[in-house]
Formats: structure tokens, sequence, C-alpha cells
């Protein structure tokens, strides 16, 4: 690889983190596993700074855009789950919210300056907590990108479920779907 060309994350690489962490991001020095008070748990503590490793859990955040009683959902053109469908979204960055990078995604993947609405939920799959946005759709209409092969909304009727990414993927279509065919409720 060329020292300044752009690249994609190896997931295999990630994995190994935090645990095989030997030097300090800040000073370079050796990192030891220390008993970290007042929580009771091994850290790994830089052995010259006294900086501490928090790893924090990475967090995902998406939009579910809904226009019409239907949902946007794209085909994912990167792995994990390259070729199979699910709601836009990602990472949220270190110094963003949940909300931003809902927005900053949806913006990335398909394109879409969307509104955010009510939380649809949280939702859980091993490490990984998804947080997901309803959203209205703005002026642009859904378009391609690298990570976006496909895009179109589906109906409640519609969902291509033996397609979809994610657990979470499921588990959030599933509750939209849900909400859809509650009976209104009178105020
Ligand atoms: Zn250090």
């Amino acid at each position: 690889m060329k020292k300044h060309d752009p690249i994609h994350a190896n997931h295999r690489v990630q994995r190994d983190y935090p645990a095989k962490v030997k030097f300090c991001p800040l000073c370079g020095a050796a990192m030891e596993s220390r008993m970290l008070m007042p929580e009771n748990a091994e850290r790994k503590v830089c052995t010259r700074c006294g900086f501490v490793l928090f790893p924090g859990p990475k967090l995902v955040a998406g939009c579910f855009v809904v226009d019409a009683g239907r949902v946007l959902l794209l085909r994912r053109g990167i792995e994990p789950a390259v070729g199979k469908w699910t709601f836009p979204g990602g990472y949220v960055d270190f110094g963003e919210n949940a909300a931003d990078a809902a927005l900053r995604e949806t913006r990335e993947e398909v394109g879409m300056r969307v509104a955010l609405g009510l939380l649809l939920g949280v939702f859980n799959d091993g490490p990984n907590t998804v947080v997901v946005y309803l959203a209205t759709p703005g002026k642009e209409p859904p378009s391609l990108s690298d990570e976006a092969t496909g895009v179109r909304y589906f109906a409640p009727d519609d969902i291509p479920w033996p397609d979809l990414a994610f657990p979470t993927t499921i588990d959030a279509i599933t509750a939209w779907v849900a909400s859809t065919r509650k009976p209104r409720q009178s105020a």
C-alpha cells in the first residue's frame, strides 16, 4: 500500500483492540495492566505518564427515513454484510453525539439531509448498541454511494426479510412494522 492512499478499516485487526495495546498513545512508553480504583477493574496504564486507556464501546447510530408509510433501506456496498439491506447508519465518531452521527451517516451514505423525529429504539446485538431515530426526508432524493449500491423505499409488507444485513436491522424493522400495525389510540 502506498503511504498516502486512502484505506478501508481492517476489521480483523480492530478486533484485537484493546487487548493488544502495547504503547501509550500519548507518550509512546509501555502500557501495563494495573488494577484501577475505585472501579476495581484491570486497565491498561502507561508506565511513564500515567495515561489510563478507557476503551469506549463503539456506538452505532442510524436513521429510519420514512416517507408515505415506507422506509428507506440501502443495499450495503462494503463488508460486513455486503449486498444485504439495512438503514443508513454507522459508528458515532469521537466527540460526536448519536443524533449528529445519524444525520452525518445518512448524508454520506444516501446523500440526504433528513430531519430527525422520535427515537425508534435502541437495539443490542452482543457488544453492539445501535441507536435508531425516525426521520423524514428533506428535498434530496436518495442517491447511491460506495456504501450504498442500491436505495429503495419499502412498505411494511414489502420488507426483504431474508436479505437484511444484521440482527439489529431485523429488530429495528420489526419494531417499526409493529408500530405501523398498532390500532390508532384515541387521544
Ligand atoms: Zn504515556
